[in-house]
This record gives structure tokens, sequence and C-alpha cells, in this order.
């Protein structure tokens, strides 16, 4: 299945509520959810009560369209954080917060996750000082992220010195916005991933 191509802000209508797929937009009056929450489709929202399979199915769905991930991808990061020591929904989320994806947009360096994908493949970003081009890479704990030296001087970074990201900088990392570099502090714990979903359903959809 390829990436979704059509208006993401009908992801956020069917999952009623935001996920943040749209940069600046997503924090103004313009978000249509602020507005109306009723899912997209001629029929509006269904009367039944939707089964235990429905729910986890819509946790899933939710999760995997927050982080912009593909289902075997996101099928396989489930699989590794069962294998990992701790709380597998946790370890899920703390996965899916390492992404380099999402670290260059919590670290404001793009404005939204598929922003910050393009920013990646295009070649714009380094972790440790050596460029990395896929936007699944998984970053450690002491990892530093930054604009490529090659890529410093262009406007849509240099717009960017001495700005805190509209979503705010999360305690686990640090930012330096005269260098244009982040650093991973520590991996983040449960509460300090903003993730909209009861990850435990997610795990239960896996287990069936
Ligand atoms: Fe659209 Fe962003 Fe609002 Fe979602 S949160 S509906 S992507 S503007």
């Amino acid at each position: 299945m390829g990436r979704y191509h059509d208006a993401v802000c009908r992801l956020c209508r069917r999952e009623g509520m935001k996920l943040y797929l749209k940069g600046e937009k997503c924090y103004t009056d313009k978000c249509p959810v602020s507005k109306d929450t009723t899912p997209p489709g001629m029929h509006g929202p269904s009367r039944r009560k939707p089964s235990d399979f429905a729910v986890r199915l819509r946790e899933k769905q939710r999760l995997r369209r927050f982080y912009g991930v593909f289902e075997a991808q996101f099928k396989r990061y489930v699989q590794d954080a069962s294998r990992t020591k701790g709380v597998t929904g946790t370890q899920l989320l703390q996965i899916l917060e390492t992404r380099l994806d999402n670290l260059v947009y919590r670290l404001g360096l793009g404005a939204s996750r598929k922003e910050a994908r393009q920013l990646i493949v295009h070649g714009h970003v380094v972790v440790n000082n050596r460029r990395v081009t896929s936007p699944g890479y998984l970053a450690k704990a002491g990892a530093t992220v930054a604009v490529a030296p090659g890529s410093r001087d262009l406007p849509k970074f240099k717009a960017l010195a001495g700005q805190t990201p509209a979503h705010g900088m999360p305690a686990w990392l640090e930012f330096n916005a005269e260098r244009l570099e982040g650093r991973v502090l520590t991996l983040p714990s449960r509460e300090e991933i903003d993730a909209p979903v009861q990850e435990q359903l997610i795990v239960e959809y896996y287990s069936r």
C-alpha cells in the first residue's frame, strides 16, 4: 500500500481528534477539527456501539497515522517492543518517538512529520555528524540531530534561528537554535509522550 495522498484533515476527522499532520495550520483556528469532529462521509457517525475489535483497530490506526508509519513497519515495531524489557505499549511509543522524522519534527526543524521526512530524504539532516536519509532511523539517547552544514543557509532553516516550535520542546530533548542542532537527552517516559492513544489496546490488537 502506498502513502496516503488524500486531504490529511480527513484522517483527523476519521479519528475524531487532532493528529497534527499539517504543520502550522494545526495550531490555528483554521484547523477543521477544532470546530467539527464528525467523521468524513455522507452518513455521519455510526449509532451502533463499536465492537471490542473495532475499538482496538481504531486505536492502532490513530497511532499509526499520528506518526505516519506504514502498517508493516508499525507491526515490526510492536514485535520489537514485545521483545524488549518493560511495558510493551510504552516501549512501542518510545520506538516511535525516536524515529528520526519524529525527532526532526519535535525539534522544530520540520513543521510536520511529513515535512520532516522530506527534509531527511533530501539529505538536509545529520545524526552524530553523519548524513542519514532514512526517516525511520532510530536514534539512541545521547544522539545529536542537526541540519547538515551545507543546508544551514537555506531560508527555511535561517528563519528558525531563536524560534521555539509551536508545539513546544519536550524536556527529553534540547535544541541549540544558533547551531540548528538538537540532542536526545534521554528516552521519554510515557508521561512525556503526547500520543493520544491507549497503547495497551494496540498491544491487545496484535495479540489476537
Ligand atoms: Fe488538519 Fe492539522 Fe487540524 Fe488535523 S490537526 S484537522 S491535519 S489542521
